[in-house]
């Protein structure tokens, strides 16, 4: 316990702090800037968010202050707070990310919504055969996992680093067992004699590379690339996706993806021109936007 004299001695307490920061970030342009003095703080003295409100006055020790002054230096650098705090909190689970993995989206908790719709619950006797391409963080195989764990999960990566990530979280939550991670470029590993699935599900790169440096600088400074970068017209991987999938779907398997919030249009016709699928479903994100679209194998 500090005494008194201790405690008068210290500059900073927490709410000062708390006050200090937002307005520093502010002064540097940073979006939400008190909720991330708060998640950065309670990060630095191992507290949960909502006992900083408890605990105004506490004191913070010379080596809590460095620590929390090295975040406040890279939240400036414009570095997300998830790879600062190393986690992200998605659909109900929290996952382990680094930037090899693209930060988990609330628009991708669409995504999620729509295929659970698709999944029968796990009175089903049936496992069904569920394939998540580009799982990075493996956000959306495990919050399916989660939900619909007598299903067979696979769930792919170019990336070996970002594969290592989704293995670790899924580890985190016993759900390694049911999900088969492998390496590799979309379908290029998979042996068309493999059992089809009932399901494909992808958040793929799909921003036009001429627009990813005029993102927020968290996003081009910060993410990988690689998993933003959907070529020219930003619809390179959804063309890929949409023109292989069927190959090693079911017959009326699912084939589920995100999508830009302006390239409705242009990805219907995608499907149209394939010809392959039937049951076509745009479904709107939270803002409103068509980003999430369905179609059925024929
Ligand atoms: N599937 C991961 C997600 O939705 C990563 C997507 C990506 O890297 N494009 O967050």
């Amino acid at each position: 316990m500090q005494n008194q004299s201790q405690i008068s001695k210290s500059r900073w307490n927490i709410l000062k702090l708390l006050k200090w920061t937002t307005s520093y970030f502010k002064s540097h342009n940073i979006d939400k800037p008190r909720t991330d003095a708060e998640i950065l703080l309670s990060y630095a003295l191992k507290l949960r968010r909502i006992d900083l409100y408890l605990r105004y006055d506490q004191p913070l020790s010379d080596e809590e202050l460095s620590l929390f002054k090295s975040y406040i230096k890279r939240r400036i650098h414009r570095e997300p707070v998830a790879y600062i705090v190393g986690t992200k909190g998605f659909w109900t689970l929290d996952f382990k990310v680094k930037n090899d993995v693209l930060i988990p989206r609330p628009e991708t908790e669409c995504l999620v919504e729509a295929a659970l719709l698709l999944l029968p619950e796990d009175s089903n006797p049936i496992p069904k055969y569920i394939l998540d391409l580009g799982t990075g963080s493996g956000a959306i195989t495990l919050s399916l996992a989660s939900q619909r764990p007598k299903n067979i999960f696979f769930a792919s990566d170019r990336s070996i680093r970002a594969i290592s990530i989704a293995h670790r979280n899924a580890k985190d939550y016993d759900l390694d067992g049911i999900i088969n991670f492998f390496v590799g470029d979309w379908f290029n590993p998979i042996k068309a004699d493999i059992h089809p699935f009932d399901m494909i599900i992808s958040n793929p790169p799909y921003i036009p590379s001429g627009m990813i440096g005029r993102l927020q600088p968290e996003i081009y400074l910060y993410e990988p690339i690689e998993a933003l970068d959907g070529g020219e017209d930003g619809l390179y991987h959804v063309r890929q996706i949409i023109q292989w999938a069927h190959a090693y779907l079911n017959k009326n398997g699912f084939l589920l993806l995100e999508i830009g919030h302006d390239q409705r249009d242009d990805v219907l016709e995608i499907i149209n021109n394939c010809n392959k699928y039937d049951n076509i479903v745009f479904e709107n994100d939270l803002s409103g936007f068509q980003r999430v679209v369905q179609m059925r194998k024929k």
